[in-house]
């Protein structure tokens, strides 16, 4: 069984309420406003306006009435002025097979950027998320760690790519933008994934969104390459799907991964970020090896690398 929750405004509610009068039940929990029955789930709104609709396929009711509930302490407003575009998943995405892609690095002057993309199957969802697979940034290290476990003892399907600093540095040398970058790894990173799943093939992908659904196929189109079928982008797209967190997660390990890796090859501390610490850490790396060193272990052109000459 699985289950939709929306949160709506009173005049929806009262639409609702008229539109299932022929399939209400005649029970309702304490703090309904209504409750019915179609045939393909039970719905049940509370005057607090959460709407709940259970069953085996209650995607499609839900669909009808709105977006899934923000989770708490998002403003609905914040999320609206960002996704004004067509490529918005539907409800029904975030609890059916999906893939989903992130990406971890990309504002941290140190260490690559990595790229994960997963596929979980609808019936594996409940687990994960019973497990604690949420948005990485509300995780510690560890819990990430013993999560990725998780992930790859359940033999989930994913990808995971690297771009280490050196090929950052010259494609930033080149003219493309951080943009770019993260829409091809994005791009690769699910073609990749579709190849390993197939013939089976998700109901939907989601992108985390970082910019513009035209935007990342302008980028596309300028590589010669085309969008896949049934794409979607939001933001915040952790929150709502647990393929996006589960890449989160994959990406995340992999980025702390190579900072670990660069922080003993060096010998130095090499903070995440971006800070006055992350500037010192950067005039120690420029004393200790020179600046050519940087262009192996940092993305030479945030502003860091000129506030740590400074410093020396
Ligand atoms: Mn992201």
């Amino acid at each position: 069984m699985s289950q939709v929750v929306l949160q709506l405004n009173k005049q929806t509610i009262q639409k609702m309420k008229s539109h299932y009068a022929k399939q209400s039940k005649a029970k309702i929990p304490p703090g309904a406003a209504f409750a019915a029955k179609t045939d393909d789930c039970s719905i049940t709104a509370y005057q607090s306006g959460k709407v709940l609709f259970q069953g085996k396929n209650p995607h499609q009711e839900a669909e009808r009435w709105g977006k899934p509930a923000h989770p708490k302490g998002e403003s609905n407003q914040k999320q609206s002025a960002s996704s004004q575009h067509s490529k918005q998943p539907p409800a029904w995405l975030f609890t059916s097979s999906h893939a989903g892609s992130d990406e971890a690095g990309t504002g941290d002057f140190f260490g690559p950027i990595t790229v994960a993309a997963v596929y979980l199957k609808h019936d594996q969802l409940a687990y994960l998320k019973e497990a604690g697979v949420k948005d990485s940034k509300h995780l510690s290290d560890q819990q990430i760690k013993q999560l990725v476990k998780k992930i790859v003892h359940m033999k989930i399907p994913y990808t995971l790519l690297k771009l280490n600093n050196k090929k950052y540095n010259e494609l930033q040398a080149s003219g493309w933008t951080q943009g770019k970058m993260k829409t091809m790894l994005h791009h690769r990173a699910l073609d990749g994934l579709l190849e390993k799943i197939a013939p089976d093939r998700p109901d939907g992908i989601l992108i985390d969104q970082f910019s513009q659904p035209e935007v990342y196929q302008k980028h596309l189109k300028s590589e010669g390459k085309t969008l896949q079928e049934d794409v979607y982008f939001m933001t915040k797209a952790e929150s709502y799907s647990l393929a996006v967190a589960s890449a989160s997660i994959l990406a995340r390990s992999s980025f702390v991964k190579a900072m670990d890796d660069i922080a003993e090859a060096t010998g130095l501390p090499i903070p995440k970020g971006a800070s006055s610490s992350v500037d010192q850490a950067a005039a120690q790396v420029i004393e200790t090896y020179g600046e050519a060193k940087l262009d192996e272990i940092a993305k030479t052109h945030f502003s860091t690398t000129s506030k740590a000459r400074k410093l020396l």
